[in-house]
């Protein structure tokens, strides 16, 4: 009976889901793993961070915030179509 012994005494572990950390969040030092690390394009070169960072960055909101704006377009083009097909 081994129990659960860890891969490695001296590896560190992510910190979201305490698998063992590939490397820490350019933006909060965080310790992770591989799955909950995303690469971020730089200025120069590509950060790994944390989703919750990466999440919250500039570019990550203004990638997602483009897709509410041509929806609520088609959405009211729909709507005048279908006010100017009423009349
Ligand atoms: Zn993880
Ligand atoms: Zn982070």
């Amino acid at each position: 009976m081994a129990g659960l012994e860890p891969f490695s005494p001296d590896a560190d572990y992510c910190v979201y889901c305490h698998a063992p950390a590939a490397g820490m969040c350019a933006e909060c030092g965080a310790l992770c793993c591989v799955d909950c690390v995303e690469l971020v394009m730089g200025w120069t070169t590509q950060r790994a961070v944390c989703n919750p960072c990466s999440h919250g960055s500039e570019t990550a909101s203004g990638q997602r915030s483009k897709a509410p704006y041509w929806l609520a377009a088609m959405i009211l083009a729909a709507l005048g179509t279908i006010f100017l097909l009423a009349q």
